[in-house]
C-alpha cells in the first residue's frame, strides 16, 4: 500500500513517513504542490495526504486537479488549526477527509485506515483508459465491447489495472498473480502476457502492455509520438 504525502514542512513529512512506515505503508514525500501532483498522477498511490498550504500550487488546486483524473483516489487534507471553516471549501474541491494540525498520530492512522476501508468496499470496478473491469461479475470491456478472458488472463489484467504506469518485474508478477517464486527457467509469464496482448485492442490510445527491457512490463497508454 503506497501513500504519497504532499507536505512542505520537512519535519512533519519525516514524522509521518516514519510513523506510517512502521505501520507497514510505503510512503513517498513531495515538498510542493506541482511535484506532488505529478507524482500522484503516476497512479502509483492508493492514498494521498495533502497539506493545505503548499508553495506553488495550493493543496486545494492539487486536490481539484487530481479529482478530475482520479475520481476514487482517497485524499486526506491537513489544515492548520483555525482553518476549519475551510472544511466546506475543501470538501467541495474533492477532499475525502480533513485533519487539523497539530494532530495525534493515532488519529491520522485511524482516518487513513477508515478511508482505505471505505475505498476498498466501493472499489468493485477498475478503469484504465478505455478498459473497464467489474470485479464482482468478472466482466471486462474495452470501448463497450466485452473481452472474453481465461481466469489467469483476467487475474493478470486486474493486476496491471491496479498498478498502471509502473514497471512490474517478472518476480513481482509471479509472486502477486501466481503466488509463486519466479523461476528464470520458465516463460509462462511471457506466454500469458502475449495471450492477453492478443485480446486487448491495439488502436491508438488503447492501453498496452509494454516490455521494459531488462526490467519487466508496464501497462501504459502510449503517447501519440510512440506510435509509428
Ligand atoms: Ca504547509
Amino acid at each position: 500500500m503506497k501513500i504519497l504525502n504532499i507536505e512542505d514542512e520537512s519535519k512533519v513529512a519525516g514524522f509521518l513517513k516514519r510513523g506510517l512506515e512502521e505501520c507497514g505503508y510505503q510512503v513517498d514525500i513531495a515538498a510542493d504542490g506541482e511535484s506532488g501532483l505529478q507524482m500522484a498522477k503516476s497512479g502509483e498511490y492508493q492514498l494521498i495526504i495533502l497539506d493545505w498550504m503548499l508553495p506553488g500550487k495550493s493543496g486545494l488546486e492539487v486536490c481539484q486537479e487530481l479529482r478530475q483524473e482520479f475520481p476514487d483516489l482517497p485524499i486526506l487534507m491537513l489544515t492548520a488549526r483555525g482553518e476549519l471553516e475551510n472544511l466546506v471549501t475543501g470538501l467541495n474541491h474533492g477532499a475525502d477527509d480533513f485533519l487539523a494540525k497539530p494532530f495525534a498520530f493515532e488519529e491520522l492512522k485511524a482516518r487513513i485506515t477508515a478511508l482505505l476501508r471505505r475505498h476498498t468496499r466501493q472499489q468493485s470496478t477498475l478503469q484504465f483508459g478505455n478498459i473497464r473491469i467489474d470485479l464482482l461479475t468478472r466482466r471486462v470491456s474495452q470501448e463497450d465491447q466485452e473481452l472474453i478472458l481465461s481466469n489467469k488472463e483476467f487475474d493478470l489484467l486486474v493486476y496491471f489495472m491496479q498498478n498502471p504506469n509502473q514497471i512490474l518485474s517478472r518476480e513481482q508478477i509471479a509472486r502477486d498473480v501466481w503466488q509463486i517464486e519466479f523461476d528464470r527457467g520458465t516463460n509462462y509469464i511471457n506466454v500469458y502476457i502475449n495471450y492477453l496482448r492478443s485480446k486487448l485492442g491495439n488502436a491508438p490510445g488503447d492501453p498496452s502492455i509494454q516490455t521494459v527491457r531488462g526490467h519487466g512490463f508496464a501497462f501504459r497508454i502510449p503517447d501519440d509520438k510512440e506510435l509509428d
